[in-house]
């Protein structure tokens, strides 16, 4: 089975560029220079000393000696939490703005929901020095105050989008109207696996420096660099790619990816998209996404911002259709309490999109030599406020 993507940017039956005739020259400069670029000394030399010296990479493989007591088997951390700003999502920024750069571009364009992708590309252009606009649904800006705050610290100008229900989606479009009128000087961030191609192969080139260092500190701590399992949770799947990516062709690595089921996958308040989606474009490339009979994009609900999304990359559409990965889920109470088990058991307080792949070990079946990595892709210091309304603590 091939699980790459073939030169019209599909993964099997999934993928490619659907997007308005006037923004094809911006894609096309994008797909025909991309692999070029990433494949130049010089590129790899900067971005591999800015993951180094800027973002704390290698981050951390943790042996987990209590959660492996607890659940039988061997249980590895892999700590995307210790990334500056917190998340996995700076190895996609800082990749997409020195690739900017060496398309000519001074100026930097993104959308973001909960703001996390939003803070992540205000402190690559902060560091490069370039002009950033972040556009964000109006809802989100009063939700989501301190990202809001954090970006216009560093620089950048968030401006509201005031269409439709003043979210994610809104504020897609109107940075995508923005890169229409600004094709020659702007490139456009996207944060995660999806989007037209190249995007979804971009991207999770850059996250995959995650599994590179996965294999590579297995290795020396258990003289193998194949887990037996890698479990990471799924919004649109960047941090999921990124450790999955070395991984994939070897059919004995069991790969693993996490949905928000919200309040219960038939609650009608869910965002487990490969349960509850059909084959449908959302932003740009054909994947699942979860919809009405006619067509119309389902609002999807999960506590935790980033897993809050109606579809899936492109990439794990295929991966869930051929399944290569096996997609589990965990609802909002599961995954809080996983948050609060991982924070006793390991002093480590998780994102709550990352508390719902620890919440999944509950529903596994593992032998005692299993080496399981679960992929930490962020801390839970920006919901704090989250775990304080839950309370159950
Ligand atoms: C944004 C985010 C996610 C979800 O995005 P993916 O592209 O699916 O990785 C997961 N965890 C954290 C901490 C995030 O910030």
């Amino acid at each position: 089975m091939i699980y790459t993507i073939d030169e019209r940017g599909y993964y099997g039956n999934f993928g490619g560029a659907y997007i308005p005739e006037m923004l094809y020259p911006n894609i096309e400069e994008l797909r025909s220079r991309y692999l070029d670029i990433m494949g130049e000394g010089d590129f790899q030399n900067q971005f591999n000393q800015l993951l180094r010296n800027y973002v704390g990479r290698p981050t951390p493989l943790f042996y987990a000696h209590r959660l492996s007591e607890r659940y039988q088997a061997k249980i590895y951390l892999k700590r995307e939490d210790l990334c500056h700003t917190g998340a996995h999502k700076i190895n996609n920024t800082i990749g997409q703005i020195l690739l900017a750069k060496r398309l000519g571009k001074q100026k930097i364009i993104a959308e973001t929901g909960a703001g996390q992708h939003g803070v992540a590309t205000a402190t690559v252009c902060a560091l490069m020095g370039m002009d950033c606009i972040v556009y964000m649904g109006q809802l989100d800006m009063e939700r989501q105050r301190p990202n809001v705050e954090r970006m216009r610290i560093l620089g950048t100008t968030v401006v509201p989008a005031t269409s439709g229900n003043m979210t994610l989606k809104d504020a897609t479009n109107e940075a995508m109207r923005h890169w229409i009128n600004n094709p020659t000087d702007t490139h456009y961030i996207i944060g995660s696996v999806v989007g037209p191609h190249p995007y979804p192969d971009m991207v999770a080139r850059f996250q995959s420096v995650i599994s590179e260092e996965i294999r590579n500190q297995l290795s020396e701590q258990e003289g193998n660099p194949y887990p037996d399992y890698v479990i990471a949770c799924v919004g649109g799947g960047s941090n999921a790619a990124g450790a999955f990516y070395h991984f994939v062709n070897d059919e004995h690595v069991q790969l693993i990816g996490v949905e928000a089921a919200g309040l219960g996958i038939d609650s009608g308040e869910s965002a487990a998209t490969t349960v509850l989606g059909k084959p449908g474009v959302l932003h740009g490339s054909k994947t699942l996404l979860m919809q009405t009979e006619d067509g119309q994009v389902v609002e999807p609900y999960s506590i935790s911002a980033g897993l809050d999304y109606p579809g899936i990359g492109p990439w794990h559409a295929h991966l869930f259709e051929t399944g290569r990965v096996k997609f589990l889920n965990a609802t909002d109470d599961e995954a809080m309490q996983a948050g609060i088990e991982l924070s006793r058991t390991e002093g480590i307080i998780p994102a709550i999109e990352t508390a719902h792949a620890v919440a999944v070990l509950k529903k596994m079946e593992f032998d005692p030599d299993d080496v399981v990595v679960i992929n930490v892709s962020g801390r839970g210091d920006k919901d704090l406020e989250t775990y304080i309304r839950w309370g159950k603590y």
